[in-house]
């Protein structure tokens, strides 16, 4: 078993990535002159989402003064930088990107100049017919200055504009991008939102007391002082323009498909998405996957910070105890997560320390949110062994992710994870675990709460909702 975890670990790499993770936020606020702070402050709270690059582009009568660079939001901007951005509408990007797309041109706000003025727009998501939609431009003479989606967002977006009408364009480029996409956009004297059809990544819309946010989540909403109004829908676009809101909608489909992943992983727990606590949902995962795989143990322990609230879920609906086994180093820096095997594996020994007074000598439950390419849990399950642990049962709150996520979370390829290419027993004996138990697809479902048809979940079924023309792993 150790040879063939061996075997895998070598054939896992980081730069064969290709899918960006990134968080958006806008703010209409006119006559306020810290908006470029607020934005700055909402992009710090969403700095779970993307960590590579971040932007900001601020608009003052439809003229965009922007600023962008590589590196955490803190690490990009200074203190007078942000008091020269002055402007009534303002819009942020952070973003993760993967190694071969890291380039510092790639950072967002992208910014577009059309016949009647300028458009800055920050997209997350990922298009899944980008490249098609890439070559149709090129093949008239377009000329690319990025390697990312948005782009080509854009530049359909600037060519459709016909008698100032931006939401027409939008709506005119929407139907034929295909993919997962939530944009904040500004032009004009407008702040706009648009999400796709099936509302797979999150956007939603807050109110302050000067005017409104747009943001990918409400964990900014308390420090920016807004109060949630409401989740952008599926295929709607949203306007905000003398201070009034108007709505269209581009696409009338009726499914919903909201990311579960969102829910189990990449969302941070104090935000509320599609009218769902993530801290809940999680919590309910948790208790969902103590019903269904139970363990005779005498402490639950999570993984932090990503298994937090699962574990207490799980303590909780168990009556087994929860205790902390494993204690984080927070301030671990992005230098030491070299992206290779070796580094990898290391890394976890920086991240994590056993709590030995807790596990030693005892039955521990380790609960984690998900297992991705099986490394990290193997190397902590060798922790806690060596620190005395007598048993160790990996409970996973998700169910196992076997397929490639193409509309905008980071997971690898299939021929990466885990549970694509070995059973259960085949991947606890690769982690050393003395049991192994995941989440079922419904257990997970229920726990999020929105239906069982209105999420999807095609990372953990490889049943995804639409057609992936640009498929890459074949
Ligand atoms: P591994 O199984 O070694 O790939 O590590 C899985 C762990 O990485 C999970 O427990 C999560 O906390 C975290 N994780 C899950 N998905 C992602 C992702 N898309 N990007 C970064 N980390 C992730
Ligand atoms: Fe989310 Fe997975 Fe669907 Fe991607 S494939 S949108 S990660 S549920």
């Amino acid at each position: 078993m150790a040879e063939e975890m061996n075997k895998f670990s070598r054939e896992l790499r980081d730069d064969d990535h290709f899918h960006d993770e990134c968080g958006v936020i806008g703010i209409y606020s006119p006559g306020d002159t810290g908006i470029a702070r607020d934005i700055y402050f909402g992009l710090h709270s969403l700095q779970h989402r993307g960590q590579e690059s971040a932007g900001i582009a601020v608009n003052r009568y439809g003229n965009i003064d922007y600023h962008r660079g590589m590196g955490l939001v803190q690490e990009v901007f200074s203190d007078d930088r942000i008091r020269t951005m002055q402007g009534d509408i303002a819009i942020g990007h952070v973003r993760y990107s993967t190694t071969g797309a890291s380039l510092a041109c790639n950072a967002q706000p992208l910014v577009v100049f059309f016949k009647g003025g300028a458009i800055a727009l920050g997209h997350n998501g990922n298009l899944v017919n980008a490249n098609i939609l890439r070559d149709e431009l090129q093949d008239e003479g377009y000329l690319f200055q990025t390697t990312i989606d948005t782009e080509v967002l854009a530049a359909y977006i600037a060519r459709n504009i016909k008698d100032g009408d931006i939401e027409g364009a939008i709506a005119k480029t929407m139907k034929i991008a295909q993919g997962a996409y939530a944009l904040v956009i500004t032009s004009g004297e407008k702040l706009i939102g648009v999400r796709d059809p099936l509302g797979l990544r999150p956007l939603v819309l807050g109110k302050t007391k000067n005017g409104y946010v747009l943001s990918s989540e409400t964990c900014n909403f308390n420090l920016l002082g807004a109060e949630k109004v409401r989740d952008i829908d599926p295929g709607e676009i949203i306007t905000i323009e003398n201070g009034e809101i108007s709505s269209m909608k581009f696409d009338f489909g009726e499914t919903r498909k909201t990311c579960s992943f969102e829910y189990v992983y990449f969302a941070r727990p104090d935000s509320v998405m599609d009218g769902r606590s993530i801290y809940l949902a999680r919590h309910e995962c948790g208790k969902n996957l103590a019903k269904e795989q139970p363990a005779e143990a005498d402490v639950v322990i999570a993984v932090p910070d990503s298994g937090n609230v699962a574990a207490m879920g799980y303590a909780e609906q168990s009556g087994i105890p929860f205790g902390i086994g494993l204690i984080k180093n927070r301030y671990v820096g992005r230098t030491f997560i070299q992206p290779d095997q070796k580094m990898r594996d290391i890394s976890v020994r920086l991240k994590l320390n056993v709590l030995k007074e807790n596990v030693e000598g005892k039955r521990v439950v380790m609960v984690d949110d998900s297992i991705v390419r099986g490394t990290t849990s193997g190397q902590i399950v060798r922790l806690l062994k060596d620190a005395g642990a007598k048993e160790v049962h990996l409970r996973v709150a998700c169910p196992p992710v076997t397929d490639p996520c193409f509309f905008g979370i980071d997971t690898p390829e299939k021929k990466q994870l885990m549970a694509a290419k070995y059973s259960v027993e085949e991947m606890r004996g690769m982690i050393g675990a003395d049991s192994l138990g995941f989440l079922s697809v419904d257990g997970m479902k229920d726990a999020i709460g929105l239906g069982r048809d209105n999420v999807c979940t095609a990372c953990f079924t490889g049943d995804y909702p639409m057609e992936l023309p640009e498929r890459k792993d074949k």
